[in-house]
C-alpha cells in the first residue's frame, strides 16, 4: 500500500450498524477535517481527472459534492451536481435505478452536459455501483462521453466494479 492510501485509510472511521443493523458505514468526516489528507485526496482525484482528459466533473449527492467540487477546481474543469430527484430547479434528465428494496432516482440539469463533454464521476464510496451506473446512463443520454469513475474507496464484497463494467464500456474506474 502506498503512503497516500495509508494516510487516507487512517482518516476513515468505520461506524458499525449505521444507518441500519448489519451495515458498516464509512465515515469520511475525519478525513475532511484533516487538511493534509483532504488535500492529498483532492490532488489524487484531480490528477486522475486530468490524466483521462475529462472536461467536466460530476459529483454524486451528497459526499460526491464535497469531494468533486475541489477536484473540479483543481483540474480546471466545470462541476455538475447529480442530485436525488426533485431537488434541481431547471429542466432535468432523470434516471431510476434498483435498490435492494425499491427504487431510487437521480437527476441532472440537462443543459449542464453537452455532446463533446468528457465526464469524470466522483463519489466517496462505491458500494453496489447502482448510483454510479445510473449516473453513467444520464451522461450518455445527454450525449456526453464517460471519462471514468473515481472514488475514495470501493466495498469490494458488494461487486460494484462488476456491475459497472458494461456501463463503463472500457472507461477507467479508480478507487484510491
Ligand atoms: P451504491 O449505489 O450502492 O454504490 O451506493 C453508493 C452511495 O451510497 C454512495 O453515494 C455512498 O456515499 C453511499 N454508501 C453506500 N454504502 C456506504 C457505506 N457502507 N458507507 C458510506 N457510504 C455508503
Amino acid at each position: 500500500m502506498t503512503g497516500i492510501s495509508e494516510l487516507l485509510l487512517s482518516r476513515i472511521r468505520d461506524v458499525q450498524d449505521y444507518p441500519e443493523p448489519g451495515v458498516v458505514f464509512k465515515d469520511i468526516t475525519p478525513l475532511l477535517a484533516d487538511p493534509a489528507a483532504f488535500t492529498a485526496l483532492t490532488d489524487s482525484l484531480a490528477e486522475f481527472t486530468v490524466r483521462h482528459g475529462a472536461t467536466k466533473v460530476v459529483g454524486l449527492e451528497a459526499r460526491g459534492f464535497i469531494l468533486g467540487a475541489p477536484v473540479a477546481v483543481r483540474a480546471g474543469v466545470g462541476f455538475i451536481p447529480v442530485r436525488k430527484a426533485g431537488k434541481l430547479p431547471g429542466a432535468t434528465l432523470s434516471q431510476a435505478y434498483a435498490l435492494e428494496y425499491g427504487t431510487a432516482e437521480i437527476e441532472v440539469h440537462a443543459e449542464d452536459l453537452s455532446p463533446g463533454d468528457r465526464v469524470m464521476v466522483i463519489d466517496d464510496v462505491l458500494a453496489t455501483g447502482g448510483t454510479a451506473e445510473a449516473s453513467l446512463s444520464l451522461i450518455r443520454r445527454a450525449g456526453a462521453q464517460v471519462a471514468g469513475v473515481a472514488v475514495l474507496m470501493e466495498l469490494g464484497f458488494l461487486d460494484g466494479r462488476a456491475r459497472l463494467e458494461a456501463a463503463l464500456d472500457g472507461a477507467p474506474l479508480e478507487a484510491l
